[in-house]
């Protein structure tokens, strides 16, 4: 059966014959960065427009399983894509993508019924359907096992009563994936995920909530009253939805960390070169030898960073080993961001052309030491496992 009659697709094949990095860069140049201006002032980008395009490429599933849609490879080529998306200059964008391939779906990629797969992930894949995921609560943010929204069974289906804050992509979303709340006590195997579309009776979208930030992102609240939904669109084991979305933060964490390295460097190019054209420069290197000193310590570790996500995304991701440094990656990912952006902004004039842009970077940037598990959370996954490491030296 499909729940979404005339948009489902079939599976696409498994090569990616071309450099995902010259691909996806002149997409960006042509097809995305010539529409910021319109979609940031209307508050949202047409996703569906723009997933099908980036599926033509083969592009919506790369690290996912052949089996479940998607192009088999390695988690390292998909963080190539990620990193190439930096090229967009509508980071709305970036986010957008990143909920479809590395927030809503790696749970049901991973532990989703035949049936959920073709329904929901295959059509994702493909760019037919948009995603969202629905985890954060006005009182469950950082600590999701607060999370309270409720799915009770009742005969061959779930009844659903709650609500769901910051839901990237809400506005336009076809499905979410649900982070709820079952009949058991337990304080963590008590949740799980399910696939809900959102044209269900009982659900009900808020209108696009105002941001700083990530202006063309449609983010919404929802509201679920008595929605029912059949209990065979829980994904894998209705105990452990919890700990499945704890594993795809790590995804979150790498697609956060990678799509802001391009960015940084854009950035930091063009202060360099604001600095070496303004008059009177007859030797820049001794001329600003500070700030250029200062850009080369930002820019190595900029090249730290991107050397150190392709290494824990090798062979053995993910592991616990992998894990671990994901954490500490993500946590220096969103402090490198603000460093850059921040000295960006403080060293081009306010009437440069790009300082607005640098600006809105440094708004931006602030949602990767939050979204996937907040700096101090990913301080408090390091230090529980540094007093571990300790103990047993
Ligand atoms: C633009 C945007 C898009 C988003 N999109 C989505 C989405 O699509 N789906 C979704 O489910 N959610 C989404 N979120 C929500 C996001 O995941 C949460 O904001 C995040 O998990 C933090 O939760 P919170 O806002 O409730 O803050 P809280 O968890 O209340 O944190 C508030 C502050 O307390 C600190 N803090 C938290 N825990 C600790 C601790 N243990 N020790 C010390 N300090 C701590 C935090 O670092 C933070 O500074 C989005 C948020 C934003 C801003």
């Amino acid at each position: 059966m499909n729940y979404f009659s005339g948009q489902a697709g079939n599976s696409i094949e498994a090569t990616l014959p071309f450099s995902i990095l010259e691909t996806v860069k002149r997409h960006c140049q042509e097809n995305l960065n010539p529409f910021k201006a319109e979609w940031e002032k209307a508050g949202q980008a047409p996703l569906h427009e723009i997933f099908k395009d980036l599926a033509t490429y083969k592009l919506l599933g790369i690290q996912k399983d052949v089996k479940v849609g998607g192009q088999g490879m390695s988690y390292q080529t998909h963080l190539e894509f990620a990193e190439a998306l930096g090229h967009c200059t509508c980071p709305s964008i970036n986010l957008a993508v990143g909920v479809q391939t590395d927030i809503a779906t790696p749970a049901l990629a991973k532990y989703g019924s035949t049936e959920l797969v073709d329904n929901f992930l295959k059509p994702s894949i493909n760019g037919d359907l948009v995603a969202c995921m629905g985890a954060s609560e006005p009182g469950a943010g950082s600590d999701l096992s607060h999370c309270s929204t409720k799915a009770v069974i009742e005969g061959d289906d779930l009844v659903i009563n709650g609500s769901k804050m910051w839901t990237t992509n809400g506005a336009q979303a076809d499905w979410m994936c649900l982070l709820c709340q079952t009949n058991n006590k337990h304080p963590i195997l008590n949740k799980a995920l399910i696939c809900v579309p959102l044209h269900t009776k009982g659900v009900v979208r808020s209108q696009k909530l105002k941001k700083i930030g990530f202006k063309a992102s449609d983010t919404t609240m929802f509201f679920f009253d008595d929605v029912r939904v059949p209990a065979r669109f829980i994904i894998g084991n209705n105990k452990r939805g919890l700990i499945y979305q704890m594993e795809a933060f790590q995804e979150e964490r790498l697609w956060v960390s990678a799509t802001g390295l391009v960015p940084m460097e854009r950035s930091l190019n063009t202060v360099v070169e604001y600095l070496s054209s303004r008059p009177g420069r007859k030797n820049p290197e001794l001329d600003f030898q500070h700030k250029l000193f200062e850009a080369s310590l930002l820019s190595a570790e900029i090249a730290t960073l991107r050397a150190a996500l392709k290494t824990a995304t090798g062979s053995d991701f993910p592991s616990i080993a992998s894990n671990s440094v994901v954490s500490r990656l993500k946590l220096q990912a969103g402090r490198l961001q603000r460093r850059v952006f921040n000295w960006c902004c403080k060293v081009l004039p306010v009437n440069h052309p790009d300082w607005l842009t640098c600006h809105q970077h440094l708004l931006d940037c602030r949602l990767v030491s939050i979204a996937g598990g907040s700096d101090e959370v990913m301080m408090s996954f390091i230090g529980k496992e540094l007093l571990k490491n300790s103990t047993q030296a």
